[in-house]
């Protein structure tokens, strides 16, 4: 027997790499640790039982794009959701990248926006944050006017770093984007941790979409949810790439439904962003460590280097290695270029994170 082997351009490729383990203390995927109020899932259960499954859903998922227009005060018809934040990305590549056409990125940041690139055969172009993380905004401006790229992807807060960027630093990526006539995706996974969103800088004579996300703030990760606020005509083109009915009845149900349950979702977010503070104080005392400021759910640490021989990395692996054996699960980033020996830690209950600082500082000893 024999079969195609996979596409050439893909034969580097590696797969999405983020163990799922089964442990007590899990901190490693950024999810909220708050189930969703009980109130929410009867009246999502009864939205659901209500509709006729043998049909199709609603191809335009209009009763959500009007619901998340109303609390976000956008235009239904600015708004193009999809399952997770990650086929919204995947569908925006489908529509403006593709063969003979550039995304630039600027690393470290979210790996999902390089691998979607290479997947939908789109070429990538790398640019590099500063030292501490944050973006150079003449230097991006300058290699986008280099490299003319067709998509270029912003993180803010930036994923794993933790990184916010200021208003400034958007628009100026923003100007030299739409000076070679490309389109500005700004990646806000996180922005309701965050102290500013650029959501509206959105408009339909300007060429940015913002991202953003159920699975965090509202505590929906399940569900795969996630959307974006695009130029009119920018939406249209989403939904000619789109599948037909890709979003199902009980993601869309679970979308409106949480829209009634605002207050909840913000006294999560308040509770989370004091948690984070509280988290990067306590980890700033231990000596030795590195703590990356953060507007997210997360935060980026390097532990100090223990013992004699090996590396940042070798440290960085042990140290994640050690919290696993205390049944502490943390994301590794100590491999990957530029964050050497880092670990990236989600914000989680209080007495998880106390789980967390307890089992580092003996890991540490
Ligand atoms: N963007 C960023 C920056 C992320 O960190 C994530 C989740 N890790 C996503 C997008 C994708 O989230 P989802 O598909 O769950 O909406």
């Amino acid at each position: 027997m024999s079969r195609p082997g996979l596409r050439h351009d893909l034969a580097e490729l590696t797969g999405y790499h983020s163990p799922q383990v089964d442990v007590s203390v899990r901190l490693n995927t950024n999810e909220s640790p708050y189930p969703p109020p009980p109130a929410f899932l009867e009246a999502w259960r009864e939205e659901v039982a209500a509709t006729p499954v043998h049909r199709y859903p609603d191809r335009a998922a209009g009763g959500l794009r009007r619901g998340l227009g109303g609390f976000l005060s956008q235009p239904a018809g600015r708004l193009f959701c999809a399952n997770g934040s990650n086929e919204v990305l995947q569908t925006l590549l489908l529509a403006y990248g593709g063969p003979g056409r550039s995304a630039m990125v600027f690393e470290p940041s979210y790996v999902l926006h390089a691998h979607i690139a290479n997947i939908t055969g789109t070429a990538v172009t790398t640019a590099e944050r500063r030292d501490d993380f944050t973006l150079d905004a003449g230097e991006a401006a300058r290699m986008i006017g280099r490299h003319r790229p067709s998509v270029v992807f912003l993180t803010t807060p930036n994923n794993p770093t933790g990184t916010v960027e200021p208003r400034s630093a958007v628009e100026a990526v923003l100007e030299a984007t739409a000076a070679v006539d490309g389109l500005l995706v700004v990646d806000e996974a996180y922005a309701d941790f965050a102290p500013w969103s650029a959501l509206d800088l959105v408009a339909d004579d300007r060429s940015l979409v913002v991202v953003r996300t159920y699975s965090k703030v509202w505590s929906m990760a399940a569900f795969r949810l996630g959307f974006c606020v695009a130029p009119t005509e920018v939406v249209a083109h989403l939904e000619k790439v789109v599948l037909p009915y890709h979003l199902s009845v009980p993601t869309q149900a679970a979308g409106t439904v949480a829209l009634r349950f605002v207050d909840e979702m913000r006294a999560r977010v308040e509770a989370i962003v004091a948690e984070r503070e509280r988290v990067a104080g306590a980890l700033a005392t231990i000596d030795g460590l590195t703590v990356y400021p953060s507007g997210a759910n997360f935060i980026l640490f390097r532990p100090p280097a223990r013992g004699s021989g090996g590396g940042p990395q070798e440290s960085g692996g042990a140290v994640w290695q050690g919290l696993l054996d205390k049944d502490v699960l943390v994301r590794d980033f100590s491999r990957w270029p530029r964050l050497e020996g880092c670990l990236r830690v989600t914000v989680g209950l209080p007495s998880e994170n106390d789980a967390f600082l307890t089992a580092l500082k003996e890991v540490l000893g």
